[in-house]
């Protein structure tokens, strides 16, 4: 019986042992992988850190492409061309444009150097640009700019203009209303969605004066654009005042940025 006992009790010791030894084995078998695991959470490029970086840039797709034209041209180019794909009528390719009345800068210019601060400010914000033209000495009339906005893949285009009306001053949207076989009807609703967003924006970013907007069935290159379209009149060139402010860096800062959150807006972002 002593025997018997004995051997028991030791085999339920020997038992004992090598659960222990077992459970041991388990515990420090399992420390370094969780250690790894808790290091590896830490490093830049482990899983967790994979998958941030994958929202982040799910969130931070491309966006939109924007057309930028700026109005006019040096020489302008009275050859007529139809000015709406639905009429007969026609107007000429390009008109001459104002001047500023007291800086004397012609307007073809000032619309080509807002239009390169306007392109670097929206690709900063991530868009991607198309520009109508990049140089003064061209000669590309409405028509054809508007043509080639529709093939450039442009979400939007915008149109930039200066004013001349003595001495009226601020700023308004000229825009599309009339649908027609050329353009759909959901296009032509966004032309004033555009159009209010910009104003909206321009006027907060410069303080200038708000004319509001004017439906225009007679613009050549607004009529020919089959995607969202509006022209600003920036201010006027005619009001010695308001041209000379125009001049100033930074006061052209503050136009850039009014568009630009105008195209945000629009966007949603
Ligand atoms: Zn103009």
């Amino acid at each position: 019986m002593d025997n018997t006992t004995n051997t028991s009790e030791k085999s339920t010791t020997k038992q004992r042992l090598t659960a222990i030894v077992i459970a041991l084995t388990m515990v420090l078998a399992a420390l370094p992988l969780s250690y790894a695991y808790s290091y590896a959470s830490e490093q830049p490029g482990s899983e967790q850190e994979k998958n941030v970086t994958d929202s982040n840039a799910e969130k931070e797709k491309p966006r939109p492409m924007v057309a930028i034209d700026p109005g006019h041209q040096k020489y302008l180019d009275s050859r007529l061309e139809r000015f709406d794909p639905n009429k007969k009528g026609k107007k000429p390719r390009i008109s001459g444009g104002c001047v500023g009345v007291a800086s004397g800068v012609p307007e073809y210019k000032y619309t080509l150097k807002i239009a390169k601060k306007l392109r670097k400010e929206l690709i900063k914000r991530g868009y991607s640009v198309y520009m109508t033209r990049k140089k003064n000495n061209v000669r590309i009339s409405n028509r054809q700019r508007a043509l080639r906005v529709n093939k450039s893949g442009a979400a939007i285009y915008i149109r930039l203009h200066c004013d001349s009306w003595g001495s009226a001053r601020g700023v308004s949207m000229q825009y599309k209303n009339k649908t027609n076989r050329y353009v759909k009807k959901r296009v032509t609703r966004k032309n004033k969605k555009l159009s209010k967003y910009i104003l909206k924006k321009y006027v907060k970013a410069t303080k200038m004066k708000n004319r509001g907007m004017f439906a225009r069935n007679d613009l050549t290159g607004s009529n020919w654009s089959k995607i969202p379209t509006t022209l600003i009149e920036m201010g006027f060139f005619s009001n010695a005042a308001e041209d000379r402010r125009m001049q100033k860096a930074s006061f052209q800062k503050k136009m850039v940025k009014g568009i630009a959150n105008g195209v945000d807006a629009y966007f949603g972002y």
